[in-house]
């Protein structure tokens, strides 16, 4: 293994840029090359690996990174898909970050008579999501059938492929423009900053522990 401490961080997204941003400002130089998957601090031990955001909580949880900045809902989507096939997810949240707010919401077109989730019994919901979703409609008890799309979710209810949707609002603006409204909160998030359960090396974890003190300090006088 290497002796560089690895951060994989979302390489174009929502995310990128304050993930960056964030980890410039706990003195960590360095600059991305869009073509390049891994750019070398200059200044500390430290690489950073720019992957897809799905990819961050299993490579940490594998162990091929060691800290990862992951938006809360992919995180607890991962560990419960990993619950879920009888495979151990070691990681743990560090802290919450201060960006990436998002919710993940349960969504249906403007015509639908909603009451509450049971609205929804036998009714087939498009999601990126299925595990946050069915453990939502489990603890409710309410069956549901699945419709999984990694992307245009919002799509689905007026391709006729879904009844509903569940998936990461902001603002709403987006559930408007494609003629849904937003019903139910079923998950709220942030980004945060994760760490692999397998042990470190003494001045690994010193690093560890050094960028995490950074970071406090960071936000706490963002606040
Ligand atoms: P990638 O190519 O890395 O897979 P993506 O399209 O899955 O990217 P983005 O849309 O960039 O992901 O969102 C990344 C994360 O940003 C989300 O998982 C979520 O934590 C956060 N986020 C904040 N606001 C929103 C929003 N309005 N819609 C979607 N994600 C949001
Ligand atoms: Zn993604």
């Amino acid at each position: 293994m290497t002796a560089r401490l690895r951060i994989a961080i979302q390489k174009s997204g929502r995310l990128s840029t304050e993930s960056q941003q964030l980890l410039k400002s706990c003195g960590v130089k360095f600059s991305v090359n869009e073509q390049r998957l891994i750019a070398h601090a200059d200044n500390m031990p430290v690489d950073i690996l720019r992957v897809r955001d799905d990819d961050i909580p299993g490579l940490v949880m594998d162990g091929v990174v060691d800290l990862g900045i992951v938006g809360e809902n992919v995180l607890e989507e991962e560990q419960l898909e990993r619950d879920c096939l009888g495979n151990a997810s070691d990681v743990v949240k560090l802290r919450q970050l201060d960006f990436g707010a998002c919710r993940l919401s349960l969504a249906v077109p403007t015509e639908f008579v909603y009451g509450d989730a049971s609205s929804l019994e036998g009714l087939r919901i498009a999601t990126s999501y299925p595990n946050l979703l069915r453990r939502f409609m489990q603890n409710k008890g309410i069956s549901y059938q699945d419709c999984q799309l990694k992307g245009s979710v919002e799509v689905a209810p007026r391709a006729g492929l879904a009844d509903g949707i569940c998936d990461l609002v902001s603002t709403g603006a987006t559930l408007e423009a494609n003629g849904l409204y937003e019903t139910e909160v079923i998950f709220r998030s942030m980004a945060c900053i994760i760490q692999s359960t397998t042990p470190q090396s003494d001045t690994k974890q010193a690093l560890i522990n050094k960028i995490l003190s950074r970071v406090n300090g960071v936000i706490r006088a963002r606040e």
